[in-house]
């Protein structure tokens, strides 16, 4: 049995593990890596089985381009110089805006950087973008801003010495299963746990304190938080003077934030509020984790702002313990943003408005670049709906179900002159492109992927694609060529050299000296070992600022034709929109249908029993999927798994966006429910 250690390829976490083939190099399973920092010879239900997709049947091994309307097999080179033409065709007749690029956070750093050079040198479109649009655009927003990195500020060995964890929109024993068990093994030790989330979680069973706050409500939890700590003094003043600005504007905008006031935009009793700040701002070390459920509103961007006020407040920055702590959602989200897979920033976060930034990327690459920030890909979804956008290269995402509000995503899609979807299955996204091009999966080739916790790792190379499937950075290098760029990488280490010369924070990472655990960023020179802990003693952007905010509601609420509010989010199981993990036998043996759970309170009124087949409606759309009974969600709430294509949750969300983050409100939205 030959081992290959490598990165899982699910969450963001960043486990290793070893994956197993035979002579004939076929993959039989995988095996934890005892001495892995991250992972410490563990993995969860996904890493145990992040072998199992992998020689799924319906792997993509050939290229496939649309004749008469169907998807028919062609040999490479027609299928990449039609890319090369179409795209090369529109960019010429209707300007290179009119091409979006959508990258992913599932593929590599070097990927990820290959194909932001091909939207940029190769079609002058800023126009790149991935899926963080629809996670973490909102915590890149706003920490920029206070802080001056979007970034997780600490690592995970960090639970080990923190005081207290506040969980604020983050199922973590679900969606980040080893770092809940870090979070669990914390509140073994003493660490005290705030909870605040309307379901009942894994996490709130073990809680000191379980907040369950109306959906889309953290703002003002937040704001009455930090009311209370300065009303009693609780601040940390040293902190506040020596490391922050924007102090007395911030103590201004909280002033309307009274226990009373929170209380009844949140639903929660008054003395909940103040007995969370009391906790909060009592424990030494206080780290703050969250995902999803602060991220995904209409007003993402200021739920990060609280948070980062809540931290520079109490002085939680800087410190071992301590910190912001957004758990990233796929397992190459973090270096995808850091690869400048974004419509307005190079690698490293260095922005293409800036003259000599974008000189120093001309130079290198040999090319005249495009100075005007390009589209969020929820706008360019927007743009193609509208028809003003008419090409679109999608690499490894899956849009159709991943994005809110389906009907107007697909419409978009269709409308488009062309798209060429990279993949390794057949997604429904796929299945409406003009060419697909077969790709390797993780297993299949080398590469580097960036953790939560800012750590890169190697990913290797444990067995041959399928069929002439390709490693999806070679397939960029080619259509680089065919716009006449240099692109004749001998592999990703080399890719790696040249990220590291021009990004100053992956400036030290060479592949040799990745070799075991790797390396956090930033790692700015080759002798440098590593930042577990950013903003130390003074933050990216100099002094840490406080950045008010009001409280707004979400843009759709529950009312007379819509009663109950639509909650969205993942299970333990299963990953994202299915197409990896509902080909693993064993995950989807354990959760196969799509499913709704409704409180038993609703349920009787609408005398919906167990099992049941329900029709679920919003105003964009109506699904239809099994009752799950259970006081897990409030009333007034049902709560849907976006993974299931049969009963795709996000056929009903809103895509009402942040304004600045431009990330859809898939939190909360107003539905009605009724037994089919
Ligand atoms: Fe993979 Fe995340 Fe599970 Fe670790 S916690 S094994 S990275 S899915």
């Amino acid at each position: 049995m030959k081992t290959t250690l490598t990165t899982c390829p699910y969450c963001g976490t960043g486990c290793n593990l070893y994956l197993l083939s035979d002579d004939s190099g076929r993959l039989n399973g995988v095996e934890p890596a005892g001495n892995h920092s991250v992972s410490r010879g563990q993995l969860c239900l996904k890493g145990w089985n992040a072998h199992a997709f992998v020689e799924h049947p319906e792997r993509l091994k050939a290229p496939l381009v649309r004749k008469d309307g169907k998807l028919q097999p062609v040999d490479w080179q027609t299928a990449l110089d039609l890319i090369d033409e179409k795209l090369g065709g529109i960019a010429a007749n209707h300007g290179p805006d009119s091409l979006m690029f959508l990258s992913s956070a599932k593929v590599s750093n070097e990927e990820n950087y290959l194909l932001m050079k091909l939207a940029r040198a190769g079609y002058g479109t800023n126009n790149i973008d991935h899926c963080a649009r629809l996670c973490h655009s909102s915590t890149v927003t706003a920490l920029v801003e206070t802080l001056g990195s979007g970034a997780m500020t600490n690592s995970l060995s960090c639970f080990e010495e923190t005081e207290l964890i506040f969980v604020i929109g983050s199922n973590t024993t679900e969606q980040h299963p080893l770092i809940g068990s870090r979070i669990l093994q914390a509140v073994q030790r003493g660490a005290e746990l705030i909870v605040a989330d309307s379901r009942k979680i894994r996490l709130s069973r073990h809680a000191d304190l379980h907040l369950r706050q109306q959906n889309g409500s953290d703002v003002a939890l937040l704001c009455g938080m930090m009311r209370q700590i300065l009303q009693e003094g609780l601040e940390d003043r040293d902190f506040i003077e020596l490391r922050t600005e924007n102090f007395a504007a911030l103590q201004a905008s909280l002033e309307p934030f009274t226990p009373e006031y929170v209380s009844g935009i949140t639903g929660l009793m008054p003395k909940q509020i103040i007995e969370a700040a009391r906790l909060f701002a009592n424990a030494d070390k206080a780290m703050i984790v969250y995902a999803m459920g602060i991220t995904q509103h209409s007003h993402g961007v200021d739920n990060v702002r609280a948070i980062s006020n809540l931290a520079l407040l109490t002085g939680n920055l800087g410190r071992p313990g301590s910190g912001i702590n957004p758990l990233r959602g796929q397992n190459n989200v973090q270096g995808a943003c850091d690869m400048g897979a974004l419509p307005d920033v190079y690698s490293g976060y260095q922005r293409v408005a800036e003259p000599r930034i974008r000189e120093k990327f001309s130079r290198a690459w040999g090319v005249s670049l495009p100075e005007t920030p390009g589209l969020m890909s929820t706008h360019a979804i927007e743009a193609a709906a509208a028809g003003k956008l008419r090409g679109m290269l999608i690499l490894g995402e899956n849009p159709l179900i991943s994005d809110a509000n389906q009907t107007q995503v697909q419409q978009a899609l269709e409308t488009l002159d062309f798209l060429a979807v990279i993949d390794i299955f057949p997604t429904e996204t796929a299945q409406l492109a003009d060419v697909i091009l077969p790709a390797a999966c993780y297993a299949e080739k080398e590469g580097s992927f960036t953790s939560t916790e800012r750590r890169i790792q190697r990913g290797r190379k444990a067995l041959e694609p399928p069929g002439s499937a390709q490693a999806d950075w070679q397939i960029i290098c080619e259509l680089l060529q065919r716009r006449g760029l240099k692109a004749d990488y001998p592999g990703p280490a080399e890719i790696m050299t040249e990220i590291a010369t021009l990004t100053p924070s992956y400036g030290g990472i060479s592949y040799p000296r990745l070799a075991t655990d790797g390396l956090q960023w930033p790692c700015p020179d080759s002798e440098h070992s590593g930042t577990p802990i950013l903003h130390r003693d003074r933050c990216t952007r100099g002094k840490g600022r406080f950045s008010p905010v009001v409280y707004r509601p979400p843009a759709e609420l529950p009312d007379a034709d819509y009663p109950l509010l639509l909650n969205t989010g993942r299970t333990g199981v299963h990953w994202h929109s299915g197409s990896m993990t509902r080909r693993s036998h064993l995950l989807d043996r354990e959760e196969r249908c799509a499913f709704v759970e409704i409180n038993p309170e609703d349920a009787s009124k609408d005398r919906i029993i167990e099992r049941q087949q329900v029709n679920i409606s919003s105003r964009r759309g109506t699904i239809r999927c099994a009752a799950r009974i259970t006081d897990k969600v409030p009333t007034g709430q049902i709560f849907i798994p976006f993974h299931f294509a049969e009963g795709a949750a996000n056929v009903l969300t809103n895509n009402a966006l942040d304004p600045e983050s431009g990330i859809p409100e898939f939190k909360v939205c107003a539905v009605r429910i009724a037994p089919c």
